[in-house]
């Protein structure tokens, strides 16, 4: 028959490009596409963030990461009592709206006491993500055997009458060391490689579109932050000099790109300088924080926050975990792996890091705080740029 042999060539090849058809649909090996925010977003607009990153994502992608996902091994974690919720619901919406909600990585909060109903409640309201609620355990949270409870209590007298906040607030100890040296020892992060801090009550001003904790990984840093402020070195009088002894039994895990000179510089604040026996007192403002914990859980750390803790300064005086991080970091690893988040909007009171883009709403560009006018001498990101540079 003469229309029959065209008909079945047709047939053959519609048959042929629906099982095509199929097989990409179905069959094909690729990998779960990216994010949707990815496809729409031009890849080489502004974005305030580092030169390079842009190109970067282009190139790379986002390949499936951990469990089949597009996410890597990270978390946002929160330390934070009950009676904050609050706050941290406030500072999970600013979060989620400016970057969470486009990778939905997991939150994990802990506490020193069990979470309530309602806390878990408002908090899990707050996000599409996964939410944990950690206890933490007694042994990383009650003041360690070796420290004297008169001595604590004579020494936070001291510390009071030279204005320091929260100096006879024990709780207050606690956290800090905590954050110091324990929080990444918790079981609840044994399989987690980063994390981003998250204080209730802090902001979040822009609009940040790719992932942060890739960027990390994929480029090799350890440490993220935003601001850079001095210390009051009434709080730390020992702890450069035990440093500084520390550094006299270890001298090999001085790493040879250090920033050692941002840490003893005594140019931009002589003053602060001399009180804390020759450390500057600037440090990484450690509310925010982006890092890995590997660094943390490195064997040079690991000394140095017990040769720290054995001292006694987290209680005798008021040693913040902020300039433990700093100068742990400055001196043990590369300085290059210390990276600033200049896109990233950030306040907590009274300080802010607003950049220049179009991408931030809500703060004013430049503007560091919206305290007092004498606030503006903490800042002391100038000197970690000065020494270090900007990435
Ligand atoms: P500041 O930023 O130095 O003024 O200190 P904060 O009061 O903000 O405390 C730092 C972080 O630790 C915040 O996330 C608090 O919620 C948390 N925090 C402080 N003390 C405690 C505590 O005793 N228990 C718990 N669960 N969280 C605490
Ligand atoms: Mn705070």
């Amino acid at each position: 028959m003469a229309i029959a042999r065209p008909i079945r060539v047709l047939g053959l090849a519609a048959i042929c490009l629906w099982v095509f058809f199929l097989y990409q649909v179905f069959g094909s090996a690729k990998p779960p596409p990216p994010s949707k925010i990815m496809d729409k977003e031009p890849l080489l607009e502004y974005t305030g963030e580092p030169e390079g990153a842009p190109l970067w994502r282009a190139e790379k992608g986002y390949g499936p990461g951990a469990e089949g996902t597009n996410r890597i091994n990270a978390t946002l974690l929160s330390l934070v009592r009950n009676e904050e919720v609050e706050g941290m619901v406030q500072a999970m919406r600013d979060l989620e709206r400016t970057w969470n909600s486009k990778f939905n990585y997991p939150w994990t909060f802990f506490n020193d006491v069990p979470f309530t109903e309602e806390f878990k409640t408002r908090t899990q309201a707050e996000t599409s993500a996964e939410c944990k609620y950690e206890l933490i355990p007694k042994e990383h949270w009650e003041t360690p055997s070796w420290i004297d409870e008169e001595l604590f209590q004579e020494s936070a007298k001291i510390l009071k009458e030279q204005d320091i906040q929260y100096a006879s607030m024990k709780s207050y100890h606690q956290m800090c060391r905590w954050n110091s040296g324990l929080f990444y020892k918790h079981p609840a992060l044994e399989n987690t490689q980063y994390y981003w801090r998250v204080e209730p009550k802090v902001h979040f001003f822009c609009d940040v579109d790719y992932d942060v904790f890739r960027y990390m990984q994929d480029n090799n840093k350890t440490y993220g932050f935003t601001i850079n402020l001095f210390d009051a070195p009434q709080s730390i009088p020992t702890l450069w000099p035990e440093t500084v002894k520390f550094l006299a039994q270890h001298p090999e895990y001085l790493h040879d790109q250090n920033a050692m000179p941002w840490l003893v510089d005594s140019e931009k604040r002589p003053e602060h300088n001399m009180k804390a026996n020759g450390y500057s007192t600037c440090h990484f403002w450690s509310n925010f924080e982006i890092a890995d914990m590997s660094f943390w859980r490195s064997q040079a750390y690991e000394d140095y926050f017990n040769h720290l803790d054995r001292a006694g300064g987290f209680f005798y005086e008021r040693w913040g975990d902020a300039p433990v991080h700093s100068i742990a970091l400055a001196l043990f690893e590369d300085s290059s792996k210390i990276h600033w988040f200049r896109d990233i909007g950030y306040q907590h009171i009274p300080y802010f890091n607003c950049p220049n883009s179009p991408k931030c709403k809500g703060c004013v560009t430049g503007r560091f705080t919206d305290g007092e006018s004498w606030l503006m001498k903490e800042d002391c990101r100038s000197n970690w740029f000065k020494y270090v540079g900007m990435d």
